[in-house]
C-alpha cells in the first residue's frame, strides 16, 4: 500500500500514525511507516495516480493468456494506424547515435515546426509528452505562497488538477454542461484576483467535445492580464474542417494563451513521448526556463521531425477515424446506447451498466477499453477509434457482453 493510500485509510493527511516506529520513535529498517506522510508536501497526499490504459502484455499476463492472442488495445487514444513509415526509418536511423546526448534546442524540430504552423523557433517549448509540458506550466506558473488558484472543467484530462496539486495550490473544477461541453461562462464566473492557469480541453477528454469560436472569443473578451488560458489541443488534427473551433495559435500574440499540441495521437508516436507548447516567445520563454536538460529524447525527435514532414499519412489517419467514430456512433444507436457526439478519436458511450463490471469479460473477448471510473462516470466507457475491422470487433465484443441480440 503507497503511503497515500495509507495515510488517507487512517484518516489522516498529516502523518501522525505511527505504524512502524518504535516506542522511542526511531523507525524500524525497512518497515511501512505511515508517519512518512508528514515527510511530504501535504497537497500531493491528495494526487490519485494517474491511472494508465492497460498495456496488452500486463492483460496477458493477468488473464494467463497465451503470447499469440491478438488482444486489440482502445484504451489509450493512440492511433491504431501507426506512425508514418518515413517517421519509423527517421527513428531507426537516429537509434544509431543514441550513445550521445540529443539536441537539447530540438534545432531542426521547432524549425520544422516553425515553418508548418507559420511562426518562429522561439514560439515553441518542447516536451517528453505534452504532460511535461503541463508539468512545466505548474512549475512555471504557480506559486502557492502568491495564493494562486487553477481552473478547469470536470471531467475533463485529469493532469490539470495534479498541476494545481503538484504547486499546491486551490483549483475549481468546473462542471460540463449537460450535453458534456465545456460551460464556459461559469468557468470565467470563477476567475478572481488569484486565478493564474485556465485549462480548456478542446476536444476535451473523456467526451470528445469542442467549444465553438465564437464561445472561445466570447470567454477572451475583458480577461484579466494575470492569468494564462492554456488550450490543451492534443486531439486537434481530429476535428472536422466544418467545424468551427478554434485554433488556439490564432490568439497566441492578442492574449495570454499557450496552445498544447502532442506527437502521441495523430502522428502516433506516443511511445516516444513528445509533445509542445505554443505562445508568443515572451510567454513561452518562462516555460522553457523551467525545462530540464535533454528532456527530449533523440528517437522522438527524429520520429517527429520525419512525422511533420508527411502529412498525407495525417491525412489518412484523421479520414479513418471519421469514418471509425461514425461506425461507432452509429453501432451505439443501434444497440440503444446513449453516447456523446465525438470531435476525438475516442466515442464516450453509456453502458447502462457499472462499467467496471464489463471491463473484464470485454478483456476476456480481448478488448481493453477505459472505464469511465476515474472520471466519475461509473456507466461509461472511452473507447479509441480503430479500423474498420478493429471497431467491427469491438462492437461485436461488447454486443456479446451486453448480451444485446
Ligand atoms: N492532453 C490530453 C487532453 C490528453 O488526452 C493527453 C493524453 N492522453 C495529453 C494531454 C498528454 O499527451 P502526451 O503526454 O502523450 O503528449
Amino acid at each position: 500500500m503507497s503511503i497515500t493510500e495509507t495515510s488517507l485509510k487512517n484518516g489522516s493527511q498529516n502523518g501522525t500514525a505511527t505504524n512502524g516506529t518504535s516506542p522511542n520513535g526511531s523507525v524500524a529498517h525497512g518497515a511501512s511507516c505511515a508517519g512518512d506522510a508528514q515527510l511530504v508536501k501535504q497537497s500531493i497526499l491528495k494526487l490519485k495516480p494517474y491511472v494508465p490504459g492497460k498495456p496488452i502484455e500486463e492483460v496477458k499476463r493477468e488473464l494467463g493468456l497465451p503470447d499469440d492472442f491478438q488482444m486489440l488495445k482502445l484504451a489509450s487514444n493512440e492511433n491504431l494506424l501507426g506512425p508514418s513509415p518515413a517517421a519509423l526509418q527517421a527513428m531507426r536511423d537516429a537509434a544509431e547515435n543514441v550513445w550521445l546526448y540529443p539536441d537539447d534546442t530540438c534545432f531542426e524540430l521547432k524549425n520544422a515546426l516553425a515553418e508548418f504552423w507559420n511562426l518562429t523557433p522561439a514560439h515553441f517549448s518542447i516536451g517528453n509528452g505534452s504532460d511535461e509540458i503541463i508539468h512545466f506550466l505548474s512549475l512555471a506558473f504557480l506559486d502557492s505562497a502568491r495564493g494562486d488558484e487553477v481552473i478547469f472543467a470536470s471531467p475533463s484530462f485529469v493532469q490539470y488538477q495534479a498541476a494545481a496539486l503538484h504547486a499546491d495550490c486551490a483549483f475549481h473544477a468546473v462542471p460540463l454542461t449537460s450535453d458534456y461541453r465545456h460551460d464556459l461562462p461559469a468557468m470565467k464566473a470563477k476567475i478572481n484576483e488569484n486565478t493564474r492557469l485556465i485549462f480548456i480541453c478542446n476536444p476535451n477528454n473523456p467526451t470528445g467535445t469542442v467549444i465553438s469560436r465564437t464561445e472561445f472569443e466570447e470567454f477572451l473578451v475583458g480577461l484579466p492580464s494575470h492569468l494564462v488560458v492554456v488550450l490543451d489541443e492534443a486531439y486537434y488534427e481530429y476535428v472536422d474542417n466544418d467545424f468551427d473551433s478554434p485554433n488556439g495559435i490564432d490568439y497566441i500574440y492578442d492574449h495570454n494563451v499557450i496552445s498544447l499540441h502532442t506527437f502521441s495521437k495523430a502522428y502516433a508516436l506516443a511511445g516516444t513521448r513528445i509533445g509542445y507548447g505554443v505562445a508568443r516567445p515572451e510567454l513561452i520563454a518562462f516555460v522553457n526556463q523551467v525545462r530540464g536538460p535533454f528532456n527530449v529524447n533523440m528517437i522522438a525527435q527524429a520520429g517527429a521531425l520525419a512525422g511533420i514532414a508527411d502529412q498525407a499519412h495525417i491525412e489518412s489517419s484523421v479520414s479513418v477515424n471519421a469514418a471509425g467514430r461514425l461506425q461507432l456512433q452509429k453501432a451505439f444507436e443501434e444497440l440503444g446506447l446513449e453516447y456523446v457526439p465525438s470531435q476525438g478519436n475516442f466515442v464516450l458511450v453509456n453502458v447502462g451498466v457499472d462499467s467496471a463490471s464489463i471491463f473484464t469479460p470485454l478483456l476476456k473477448q480481448g478488448v481493453i477499453v477505459r472505464t469511465g471510473t476515474p472520471f466519475g462516470l461509473n456507466n461509461w466507457l472511452r473507447v479509441t477509434v480503430g479500423t474498420e475491422e478493429m471497431n467491427y470487433r469491438f462492437i461485436s465484443a461488447l454486443r456479446e457482453v451486453l448480451s444485446v441480440s
